[in-house]
């Protein structure tokens, strides 16, 4: 068997809108992208959304828009990816990284209770619903609200994912989604931010194209000629191509059928893999039906002998892809010299790093392809 990490679904309407955005001549940001706003924003159950180029251009705005700058602080967890933190760089602010909880690689509120306590005056968490599950918002929020941080969404991951019967998108200042090619839905490249603030909206819709305070749809559009348009900051581009909105609105279409079809496979994964000695599952919190299941790990917990890496080697000479989620940002170098960071204070995402292999977790696997990956899992662990 050949099973890949991950495989994308683009088998519905995806070549249908698309050619429609092909025919109609206007390659770029207008009509689709609308559309696609619209849609996501009543999905999720936010108030505004705003297309872009990826969750990167989406977190960056978020950040912008709230006025972090020079100076300010953000708390980021440690397990993530770069662009989490990266873009707290960009504004010339610095990034606090914080440890995880152990088995869902999510910030508790005790881990921000406590992270207030140590870093007073951080302007803004970036939080980030790791592997599809959602972090505590009751308790996270409440902390963030008493102290004064703002909460910026990194939800890369959860598409859709719920907690208390609400989306991910509807609580936090700004929501940060990725269609990245290997996400939940997927346009080749972009992202989507929303936020309930009409400021922030606002903000956002005039930095994501290059501080001009109007659409260039809309001065295309316009029922009366009008070519004058003004630049009131230094933007960026960062508007998504209708292009790609196209392939996301197929995508959108079938977003709970992924998730359903994820959700079997994570299913199959506990059902065949608990109690194995030697390996700890992630912890799913909530109904399994809240979770988007972008990611499935397993934990090498050293009850056995083989070390992550080759247990990597020995299911890809096997036929089974895998990946790591994350090497957390501590250990990157940029991030490591830059503030002086220590493994030590990090120990539940070491604990998580040491051992860590994600599994694929695809609509498309088929029950005998995920039999094969616990088997060989199984078989692997036993020895030669
Ligand atoms: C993929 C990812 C991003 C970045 O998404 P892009 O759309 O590729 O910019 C940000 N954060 C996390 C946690 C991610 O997994």
């Amino acid at each position: 068997m050949n099973i890949s990490f991950a495989k994308v679904d683009c088998s519905g309407n995806e070549l249908k809108y698309l050619s429609d955005v092909v025919r109609s001549g206007w390659l770029t940001t207008a009509g689709k992208c609308a559309e696609l706003e619209k849609r996501f924003a009543e999905t999720v159950g936010g108030a505004y959304a705003c297309s872009v180029n990826s969750a990167t251009a989406a977190l960056h705005l978020a950040a912008e828009a709230l006025g972090i700058g020079p100076g300010g602080k953000v708390l980021v967890p440690t397990m993530t990816f770069t662009a989490s933190a990266e873009v707290i760089r960009y504004l010339g602010a610095d990034p606090v990284f914080l440890d995880v909880e152990y088995g869902t690689n999510l910030i508790t509120p005790a881990i921000m209770e406590d992270a207030v306590a140590r870093h007073p005056g951080a302007k803004a968490l970036v939080l980030v619903h790791f592997g599809g599950q959602a972090a505590e918002m009751d308790g996270v929020l409440s902390v963030c609200r008493r102290h004064g941080v703002r909460i910026i969404e990194d939800a890369a991951h959860a598409f859709p994912t719920r907690y208390k019967g609400d989306m991910v998108g509807s609580f936090g200042d700004v929501t940060c989604f990725s269609f990245y090619a290997n996400k939940t839905i997927t346009t080749g490249e972009g992202g989507m931010l929303v936020t309930d603030d009409e400021t922030i909206f606002r903000r956002v819709k005039t930095m994501r194209l290059h501080g001009i305070n109007r659409d260039i749809w809309d001065r295309f559009t316009a029922k009366k000629a009008n070519w004058e348009y003004d630049v009131v900051a230094p933007g960026f581009k960062y508007n998504m191509p209708d292009l790609n909105a196209a392939i996301g609105l197929a995508q959108m279409e079938r977003a709970e059928e992924f998730r359903v079809g994820r959700q079997r496979c994570a299913d199959f994964y506990y059902e065949n893999l608990v109690g194995i000695p030697g390996i700890d599952l992630p912890c799913c919190k909530g109904p399994m039906e809240d979770h988007s299941w972008h990611l499935f790990w397993i934990v090498l917990n050293g009850e056995r002998e083989i070390e992550r890496n080759t247990f990597i080697e020995r299911l890809n000479e096997a036929g089974v892809g895998t990946s790591v989620h994350y090497k957390p940002l501590h250990r990157m170098t940029y991030y490591r010299e830059r503030y002086g960071l220590k493994p030590a204070d990090y120990p539940n995402a070491e604990r998580h790093w040491k051992g860590c292999v994600s599994l694929p977790i695809y609509p498309g696997l088929a029950e005998d392809e995920l039999r094969y990956v616990c088997k060989t899992i199984r078989n692997v662990l036993a020895g030669p």
